[in-house]
C-alpha cells in the first residue's frame, strides 16, 4: 500500500503548472498546494494502516489493494466499499471532491466491462484492464477532464471557432496518438498522478477527432495546467481558514500542446458512439457517482453538525423557529444518506457480475443537488447571522496583549470562551462564505454536469413504467357514467 510520503515524493516530476504568471516548482512544498497534498498524504497513510480495514485482496491482481478501488460484485462488496469511501470522506469532512476514489471508481467501472472498449481494429479493453490493475497495485491518484472548454455551447467540437479548441487527435502514429487542444475542469489535477481525458458532453458525426478517451501522467511533456486562483496561497493560518488551507483541490484548464499518448494509454480513439456510451454501457457512471454521494452525505452531516453547534452556542437552539430550521437541515441530510443506502440495498448485478447501485435513487439525489445543497448553505447562513463576521481579523489579534483582552471579554458565549467561539464561526464561514465556500457551492451544483443534465439522468433512470401503469389502472377503474 502506498504511504503518504511516497505520494508526496512522486509529485516531484516536473509537471507544468502555471500560477500567477509563473511556473510552479516543487508542488508538495508550494504554499498553494502543500495543504491539500498533506491532506491527501493523510488519506494514503490512513488506508495503508491495516487496522483501519480499508485493505482487501483484489481478485484482479491477487494482491492487497484499497477497497475504494474495488469492482463490487455483490451487495456486501458495495457495503465494504462504502465504508472505505466513507472513512476517507470523514477525514476531510467530504470537502475533497476529487480524492483518489472518485475517478478510481470510474476506472473500476470501465474495467467492470472492459470488453466494451474492444474494437475490430484495436483491443482497447486490455488497456483499460492493465491501467486499472496499475491503479490497484500502485494506489494511483487519477483525476479527469471530461468537459470541453466553455466557449460556445450551441455547437459541438467541430463547430468551434478553430480546430482543436477541444482536445482532439492531431496525428495518429504507429505507436500512439498526438493530442492537441484543451479540456476543463481538472479538479485536483495539479496534485494527482494521472489524468483521464474524455468527453461526456454529447457529440455528433464529424466530431470524431475529439471523441477519445485516454490517460496520461500529469508530468507528460506538453501538458500544461492553468490554475484558477488558489485559496490557500494568501491564507496561511489554519485557525483562520481551516478548510481553505487544507482542502483546496484547485481546478485547472488543461492544455495539450501536441502531447504524445502511447497506444497502451488509449481506451477510445475517434469514436463518437463509444465515447458517449462508455459511461453508461459500463458501470462507470453509477460507481463514480455513488462515491460522490457517499462523500456528499458525509459533508451534509458536517454541515448540520456545524449548524446545530452554532445554534447552541448562540443560545437559540430551543426556539421553535430554529428547531424548524435545524429540522429542515436534518431532512436534507437524511435524504442524501437515505438515497445512498437505498441505491446500495436495491442494487442489481449486471451481466458481467458487477453490483450496480440502483440508478433510480442514485440520480434521484443528484438531480436535486443543485437545490438541496444551496438550501442547506442558506439555512446555515441564516442561523449564523452576523456571528462569522463578528470575529477578529486573524488569530494574531487573539495573541496580541493589546487586543486580546477586549476580544476575550466581548466575543464569547456562556461557557464558550473567545478562542473556541471564534474558531467555530471561522470554520462555518470557510464552509459557506469564503472563496473556498463559494467554490464548494458551485462544485455541488455542477460537478456531475449542469443541473439540467443531472435531472436528465433522473428522468432516464427512474423507470416510469410502473408509475404510468398505476395511473392507467386508476383511469380504467371509472368511466364517464361513474
Ligand atoms: C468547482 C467545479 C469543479 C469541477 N470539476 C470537474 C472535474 O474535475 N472534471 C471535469 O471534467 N469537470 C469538472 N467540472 C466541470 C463540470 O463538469 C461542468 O461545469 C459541468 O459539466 C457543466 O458544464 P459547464 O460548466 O460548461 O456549463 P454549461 O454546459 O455551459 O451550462 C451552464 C448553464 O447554461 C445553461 N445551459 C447550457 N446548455 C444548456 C442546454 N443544452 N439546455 C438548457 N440549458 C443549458 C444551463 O443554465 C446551465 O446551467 C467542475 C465544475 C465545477 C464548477
Amino acid at each position: 500500500m502506498r504511504t503518504g510520503l511516497a505520494y508526496l515524493k512522486s509529485l516531484d516530476d516536473d509537471r507544468c503548472i502555471y500560477l500567477r504568471g509563473e511556473r510552479v516548482r516543487k508542488v508538495a512544498e508550494h504554499p498553494a498546494f502543500r495543504g491539500i497534498t498533506k491532506s491527501v498524504a493523510g488519506l494514503y497513510d490512513h488506508a495503508a494502516d491495516p487496522k483501519n480495514g480499508m485493505i482487501y485482496t483484489s481478485p484482479e491482481t491477487g494482491e492487497p489493494a484499497n477497497k475504494v478501488f474495488m469492482i463490487p460484485r455483490s451487495q456486501e462488496d458495495l457495503v465494504e466499499r462504502r465504508k472505505a469511501i466513507k472513512q476517507w470522506a470523514s477525514l476531510t469532512n467530504g470537502l475533497v471532491g476529487r480524492s483518489p476514489d472518485h475517478v478510481g471508481s470510474f476506472l473500476a467501472g470501465f474495467a467492470g466491462n472492459a470488453r466494451f472498449f474492444d474494437t475490430e481494429k484495436r483491443k482497447f479493453g486490455k488497456n483499460v484492464e492493465d491501467f486499472y490493475r496499475r491503479v490497484l497495485k500502485e494506489d494511483l491518484y487519477v483525476s479527469y477532464v471530461i468537459i470541453p472548454p466553455q466557449s460556445d455551447r450551441s455547437k459541438t467540437a467541430q463547430g468551434q471557432e478553430f480546430a482543436f479548441h477541444q482536445v482532439g487527435v492531431a496525428e495518429e502514429r504507429a505507436d500512439g496518438i498526438v493530442v492537441r487542444g484543451a479540456q476543463m475542469l481538472g479538479t485536483a489535477t495539479t496534485v494527482c498522478d494521472y489524468l483521464l481525458v474524455s468527453c461526456i458532453v454529447p457529440m455528433k458525426p464529424g466530431d470524431e477527432p475529439y471523441a477519445n478517451t485516454f490517460v496520461l501522467p500529469v508530468g507528460a511533456k506538453g501538458l500544461k495546467l492553468y490554475c484558477r486562483p488558489p485559496y490557500a496561497l494568501d491564507r496561511t493560518s489554519v485557525y483562520d481558514y481551516p478548510l481553505s488551507t487544507r482542502y483546496d483541490e484547485t481546478d485547472v484548464l488543461a492544455v495539450f500542446d501536441d502531447v504524445f499518448i502511447p497506444w497502451e494509454h488509449v481506451f477510445v480513439c475517434q469514436d463518437v458512439e463509444k465515447v458517449r456510451a462508455q459511461f453508461f454501457a459500463t458501470p462507470a457512471h453509477v460507481l463514480g457517482n455513488n462515491q460522490a454521494q457517499i462523500r456528499l452525505s458525509t459533508k451534509m452531516q458536517f454541515l448540520i453538525g456545524l449548524a446545530r453547534k452554532i445554534a447552541a452556542t448562540n443560545g437559540v437552539d430551543g426556539f421553535p423557529g430554529v428547531v424548524e430550521k435545524l429540522g429542515e437541515l436534518a431532512c436534507l441530510a437524511a435524504i442524501v444518506e437515505g438515497m445512498e443506502l437505498a441505491s446500495e440495498s436495491t442494487c442489481s448485478i449486471d451481466k458481467n457480475g458487477v453490483a450496480k447501485p440502483n440508478p433510480r435513487f442514485l440520480y434521484g439525489t443528484m438531480g436535486l443537488q443543485a437545490e438541496l445543497y444551496p438550501r442547506a448553505v442558506q439555512i446555515l447562513r441564516e442561523l449564523a447571522g452576523g456571528g462569522p463576521l463578528q470575529v477578529p481579523s486573524s488569530s494574531a489579534d487573539l495573541l496580541s496583549p493589546e487586543t486580546a483582552p477586549d476580544l476575550k471579554k466581548f466575543i464569547r458565549s456562556p461557557g464558550v470562551p473567545a478562542e473556541e467561539r471564534i474558531k467555530l464561526f471561522k470554520l462555518a464561514w470557510d464552509l459557506v462564505g469564503t472563496e473556498f465556500g463559494g467554490r464548494h457551492l458551485q462544485y455541488e451544483m455542477f460537478y456531475a454536469g449542469a443541473p439540467f443534465v443531472a435531472k436528465g439522468y433522473s428522468f432516464r433512470n427512474y423507470g416510469y413504467d410502473e408509475a404510468v401503469a398505476q395511473v392507467d389502472r386508476c383511469l380504467a377503474s371509472y368511466g364517464i357514467n361513474d
